[in-house]
């Protein structure tokens, strides 16, 4: 990310969008999905490994699709430095 001042200023990315994957999270937030409680190793529910492997999967297809992917498939303009 750039900062650039004055009147056409504003940031901009530097980095090369093909390269940067759409999302980096976590898979693990701690927050169990049925109820407002902590879920975890120690006492999850029924839902929690389901829940996992899914968050997983989709982390996996998101990271393989980069910023510029996805404003192709989205038809969106991403502006380029
Ligand atoms: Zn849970």
């Amino acid at each position: 990310m750039r900062s650039d001042p004055g009147p056409n200023g504003g940031y901009s990315l530097t980095v090369d969008l093909d390269e940067v994957s759409v999302i980096e999270a976590p898979t693990d937030s701690g927050q169990c999905v049925l109820a407002n409680r902590s879920c975890d190793e120690a006492g999850p529910c029924a839902l929690r490994v389901p829940c996992l492997r899914g968050q997983i999967q989709l982390l996996q297809e998101l990271s393989a699709t980069s910023v510029a992917d996805a404003a192709l498939l989205d038809n969106v303009e991403v502006a380029r430095s």
